[in-house]
Parts: C-alpha cells; sequence; structure tokens
C-alpha cells in the first residue's frame, strides 16, 4: 500500500508557511513504513530539532483504479479518519532551499499518524467535514473540508493520472493552518465531526 499526500491544500495554511496557492494539486507519497498506528506513541526522531504537527482528513481507497474520473471518484473510498502528516521542518526548510526531494523530512518511520476509520456512507458530505486537533487539551487546529482547494474527488481525479490506486492506500488531503512543533510528552488527540478518532502522543 502507499500513502498519497496533499501539500497546500488550504490557503490559510500555504499563507502561514509562506508558499504561494497552488494551481494544480501538491503530491508526495509515504512508504508504509511510515504508518502509526492508533494509540501508537512516536519517539522523537533524532535528526530534527523542529518537528510540527499537521492535522489532515485522511481518506481509505476501497477500489482498485486509474484515470478515475472525478464524477465517479466517489465510488473508490469507503472509509474517513484523521492522520497527522509529521514534518521535520528544519529539514524540509534545507531540503526546499535545495530543491531536493522532501522524503526524509515527510516519510520518515512514524510520520504518519493514523486514527480509526469511520464508514462513508449516503449522508457524508466530503466537502463539509469539520475536525480540530488539540495538543495537550488545547485546540491548535480547527479543519473543515469545505475549505480545501482541491476536493477529494479532484484529488483522485488529478492522482490516478500518474499513480494506480489499490485498495487499502490512504490519502492524506492537506492540513489547515495551525501546524506547530511538538515536543517530547506532549499528547495529540483529532476529533472529526466531534467524534475523538485519533489519540497520540510523544516520547
Ligand atoms: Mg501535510
Amino acid at each position: 500500500m502507499k500513502i498519497i499526500c496533499v501539500g497546500r491544500n488550504y490557503a490559510d495554511h500555504a499563507k502561514e508557511l509562506k508558499n504561494d496557492l497552488p494551481t494544480e494539486p501538491v503530491l508526495f507519497m509515504k512508504p508504509k513504513t511510515a504508518i502509526l498506528l492508533p494509540g501508537k506513541p512516536l519517539y522523537y526522531p533524532e535528526f530534527t530539532k523542529d518537528l510540527h504537527y499537521e492535522c489532515e482528513l485522511v481518506v481509505r481507497i476501497s477500489s482498485n483504479g486509474k484515470f478515475i474520473q472525478e464524477k465517479f471518484a466517489h465510488k473508490y473510498y469507503d472509509a474517513i479518519t484523521l492522520g497527522i502528516d509529521y514534518t521535520a521542518r528544519d529539514v524540509q526548510r534545507e531540503q526546499q532551499k535545495k530543491g531536493l526531494p522532501w522524503e526524509i523530512a515527510k516519510a520518515f518511520d512514524g510520520s504518519a499518524v493514523v486514527g480509526d476509520f469511520a464508514k462513508v456512507t449516503k449522508d457524508t458530505d466530503m466537502t463539509n467535514l469539520q475536525f480540530r486537533l488539540e495538543k495537550n487539551g488545547e485546540v491548535v487546529q480547527n479543519g473543515d473540508t469545505k475549505d480545501l482547494i482541491f476536493s477529494v474527488n479532484s484529488i483522485i481525479a488529478y492522482a490516478s493520472r500518474f499513480f494506480t490506486f489499490n485498495i487499502g492506500d490512504l490519502i492524506f488531503t492537506g492540513t489547515p493552518a495551525g501546524v506547530g512543533p511538538v515536543a517530547i510528552g506532549d499528547k495529540l488527540e483529532g476529533y472529526l465531526m466531534g467524534n475523538k478518532v485519533l489519540d497520540t502522543d510523544i516520547r
């Protein structure tokens, strides 16, 4: 399986990192070894001094497909949750400065926290999902998928031009504003439509 991630998909987050708004989805990938399952801690990696959380809506692919049309994309996923796209911001900045790839800053072991999945039903409005991340009990990020620059279905249409989707693949759809650093001992909890789906800490 693979994890396809979207960068700069909320205008307020692109702004806070002083990035231009994209005209096409910014895609990158994380390998299977990046996954940190529910309830597991992340051990602060030794190669960074500026580890950031990025809370994101995560979509689970339920059918294989390539060249998926946007109008059919909803048939290709069946579950959603929240995830954290952990980012070694200092390493990412260095890589960006040199025009190099981001993997060592974003795809390392444990960099993809995945919460508990909820089924997508006929009543799930993918363009109207609210979520939040709390750090040590304080809200640090508020998101709403109505603010996505590229909707879930348009991400699937775009990404499937390049990559075949397989059952079980995940999409990290991008983070809203409010990203920030974590320290050893911090606790992160994610709520999707008011339900707690994610709980992890840093050791
Ligand atoms: Mg992200």
